[in-house]
């Protein structure tokens, strides 16, 4: 697989775009949110000749589903996110406002995905991690062929995700980095979705948040 990262918005949200040799291709995380933005993400898509085939947040969080209607509206799919996070979608448009966005064009995804399942595309698949405590709803897509996790606002590099917005709760998004991250190999590459990526390996030993040593 193949993995090419934008740069989006001004919260820095990193939007993964996955494909293989197939060149049958996934988005993860809509952070698009104007009209420049929209091109860089379609420009890149046509010159590698993609083709999309679905758009899946990791959570619900304004910032990571910005540019839903773009992309959703551009390429006549269907966007995804876990069973667990009707409740942001339902109040995505007031949250948006208190941040200065306007999402009054939201398409509701599909709010059907479970742990454990499996997102395919082309001739890749991702395992769907559930690791709640940043946010509910917060869900990794993993490859264990591939040895990368795309985790969201779950784990960053030597941080972790916020735990002050409405279902975060700290000694749960420890568990589930423990329980859930910390168990992959360490050579796991760890993409987040802001800033740049890390390892499973450096996050057990350098986190100061979550360490390994220090299990809560
Ligand atoms: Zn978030």
């Amino acid at each position: 697989m193949k993995i090419k990262t934008f740069v989006f918005n001004p919260f820095q949200l990193n939007t993964f775009v996955v494909y293989d040799d197939s060149k049958s291709a996934i988005i993860i995380d809509a952070g698009n949110s104007n009209e420049s933005e929209n091109a860089e993400l379609f420009d890149y898509i046509s010159e590698e000749n993609l083709t999309i085939e679905g758009l899946y947040y990791t959570h619900a969080h304004v910032d990571h589903i910005i540019g839903n209607n773009a992309i959703i509206t551009k390429y006549g799919i269907k966007a995804y996110a876990s069973i667990h996070s009707d409740l942001f979608f339902d109040n995505a448009e007031g949250h948006a406002k208190s941040l200065g966005f306007s999402l009054d064009n939201l398409i509701k995804p599909e709010t059907t995905i479970k742990d454990g399942d499996t997102v395919k595309f082309g001739n890749s698949s991702l395992k769907v991690i559930y690791a709640p405590g940043h946010a509910d709803g917060s869900i990794c897509f993993y490859s264990k062929d591939d040895m990368f996790i795309i985790v969201g606002d779950v784990l960053f590099r030597e941080s972790i995700g916020r735990t002050d917005l409405p279902t975060g709760d700290f000694d749960l998004l420890a568990r589930s980095i423990i329980d859930k991250l910390y168990v992959l190999p360490s050579g796991v590459k760890v993409l987040s979705g802001h800033g740049p990526s890390t390892t499973i390996g450096h996050e057990k030993t350098n986190n100061p948040f979550v360490s390994i040593s220090e299990q809560l």
